[in-house]
C-alpha cells in the first residue's frame, strides 16, 4: 500500500530493512508511526453498496475482524514480503495454520505426504485428521528425497516438510523435494518456523505455501501465540479439479472462482474465506501487534541466536557427559554439507543433546540449570531446555521417538541471545559429576 511511499528505492531492500518497514505506513488518520492495535470488531460501511461489495469480494477493505483486521493486515503484508510471497493470512497459532492449510487443500478420502520428522504437534494433528476425517498421511524420510515420488497417489493433495526440523535441527533439501513436487504438480508446503526468512526463504527454493508458528522466533520474547500462512503465488490452481475450493465456483458467492478472480493469491484467498470467515481461528489484533513488533528485531536476533547456538554445540559435543549433539551446523556433524548449502547463515538455534547418563543425567541437568529455563517453547530471547520424551513427544510411541533421535537421556535446547560465556558456564555447572 503506502509502504512504497515511505521507502521508494530502485534497489531491492535488505531483509533487516523489510523486517522493520514492510507492510506498514504511518497511520493516515493520526500520524501514529507504530501500527495501532485496532480493537474493533466492525468497520462502518459507507453505504449499502459498500457493504455488499465487501461481502462479495468485489472490493478490498474491512468489514468484520473475524475475516480481516487492519493491525493483522500489516503483519500479513510484512510476513508475505519477508518470505517473498504474494499474500499471507494471520491465524491464532501454528496449529491453526496447519489445520487451515490441510482443510483448504483436502477433503475426506484425500491424502497428504509428510516428513516423518515434522514437529510433534503437526504429526499429532495429522494423525487425528486421519483417524476422524479420513485424510490419509503418508510419511516419508526427507533425508531421501528420491523416495518421495513413489508415495504420491491419485488423491495426494500436498507434501509437508520443515525447512529446519524441530527438534533435530536437520536442514531439509527443499530444492530436491520441490523438483519432485513440481514434476507431479503437487503443492509443496514448508513449515519455516525454525529457519525464519532470515535464514531460509523456501519460496525461493521451490515451496508453494510457507507457514509459521509465530509464537517462536517471530514474536521472539515468548509473549504471544500466533501463526502465519504465506501463499507463494507459484502454484497454478486454474481449472485443477483436484482443488475445488480454489478452482471451482462457490455457489454461495455468486459463482466466484477464486483462482480466476485472484490468480496470484488464490490459496490465501481460499484460506481466508474457508478458514477465517467460516472456521474462525483468526489472530487477536494484540497478538498481531506483539508479533509485528518482534519481527522488527528478527534479523539481529537470528544472528546472535546462531552464533550462540554454534558455540554451545561446539562446546557440548566435546563434553565427556555428552553422547551426541544433533546440530548440523558445525564441520564434522551429520548433515553439515546440506546445512552449508541450503542455510549458509546458520541452521537455527534448536537441537537435541543426548547425555551418556540417560534419564538420571537429564533430570540432574533440568534441576540444576539457572540461566536456561526448563519449559516447552523455542525461539525465545532466553535460552530454554526441555525433556522431549516426557513432554513434547510423549504422545508418540518409543519407536516414533527414536526416529527423531529422542531417547530418555535427550534434551532439546533452544539457545537464546544472552552472553555466550554465561550460557556455557551454566551448562558446565549443570553437567558436573555426570
Ligand atoms: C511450535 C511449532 C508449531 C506449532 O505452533 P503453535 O504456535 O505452538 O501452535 C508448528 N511447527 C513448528 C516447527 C513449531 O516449532
Amino acid at each position: 500500500m503506502t509502504f512504497d511511499r515511505c521507502l521508494t528505492t530502485a534497489r531491492a531492500l535488505g531483509i533487516a530493512t523489510r523486517a522493520v518497514h514492510a507492510g506498514a505506513a504511518p497511520d493516515p488518520a493520526t500520524g501514529a508511526r507504530v501500527t495501532p492495535i485496532f480493537h474493533t470488531n466492525g468497520f462502518v460501511f459507507e453505504d449499502q453498496q459498500h457493504g455488499a461489495d465487501l461481502f462479495a469480494l468485489e472490493r478490498a477493505g474491512f468489514a468484520y475482524s473475524r475475516g480481516a483486521n487492519p493491525t493483522t493486515a500489516v503483519l500479513e503484508r510484512r510476513v508475505a514480503d519477508l518470505e517473498g510471497g504474494t499474500a499471507a493470512i494471520g491465524v491464532a497459532s501454528g496449529q491453526a495454520a496447519l489445520l487451515l492449510i490441510i482443510l483448504t487443500l483436502c477433503e475426506s478420502g484425500d491424502d497428504i505426504i509428510a516428513a516423518r520428522e515434522v514437529f510433534g504437534g503437526s504429526r499429532a494433528l495429522m494423525k487425528r485428521l486421519e483417524q476422524r476425517h479420513r485424510i490419509g498421511v503418508r510419511l516419508i524420510d526427507v533425508a531421501n528425497p528420491s523416495t518421495v515420488d513413489a508415495v504420491i497417489g491419485p488423491k495426494t493433495k500436498a507434501i509437508f516438510v520443515e525447512s529446519i526440523a524441530n527438534p533435530t535441527g536437520a536442514v531439509v533439501d527443499i530444492p530436491a523435494i520441490a523438483s519432485v513436487a513440481r514434476a507431479r504438480r503437487i503443492p509443496l508446503v514448508v513449515d519455516n518456523t525454525l529457519a525464519t526468512p532470515v535464514l531460509m526463504r523456501p519460496a525461493e527454493l521451490g515451496a508453494d505455501i510457507v507457514w509459521h508458528s509465530a509464537s517462536k522466533f517471530f514474536v521472539g520474547n515468548g509473549t504471544a501465540i500466533g501463526g502465519l500462512i504465506v501463499d507463494c503465488g507459484s502454484f497454478d490452481w486454474a481449472e485443477d479439479a483436484r482443488f475445488p475450493l480454489i478452482s471451482a465456483p462457490w455457489p454461495d458467492y455468486d459463482g466466484l472462482v477464486i483462482a480466476e478472480r485472484f490468480p496470484n493469491t488464490a490459496f490465501a484467498t481460499a484460506c481466508r474465506l474457508l478458514g477465517l470467515r467460516e472456521l474462525g481461528p483468526g489472530i487477536s489484533p494484540t497478538n498481531a501487534f506483539l508479533i509485528l513488533t518482534g519481527i522488527e528485531t528478527l534479523q539481529l536476533r537470528m544472528e546472535r541466536h546462531v552464533s550462540n547456538a554454534r558455540a554451545v554445540a561446539d562446546h557440548l559435543r566435546k563434553h565427556p557427559a555428552v553422547a551426541s549433539v544433533s546440530y548440523p551446523d558445525l564441520p564434522g556433524q551429520p548433515g553439515y554439507s546440506d546445512a552449508q548449502r541450503l542455510s549458509p547463515d546458520g541452521a537455527g538455534s534448536i537441537y537435541l543433546v543426548t547425555l551418556r547418563g540417560g534419564l538420571d543425567a537429564a533430570r540432574q541437568v533440568l534441576s540444576r540449570v539457572r540461566r536456561f529455563s526448563h519449559l516447552v517453547n523455542i525461539g525465545e530471547t532466553r535460552s530454554l531446555v526441555a525433556h522431549p520424551a516426557s513432554t513434547t513427544h510423549r504422545q508418540l510411541t518409543q519407536e516414533e521417538r527414536l526416529q527423531y533421535g529422542i531417547e530418555e537421556g535427550t534434551l532439546r535446547l533452544s539457545i537464546g541471545i544472552e552472553n555466550i560465556e554465561d550460557l556455557i558456564e551454566d551448562l558446565d555447572q549443570a553437567l558436573t559429576e555426570l
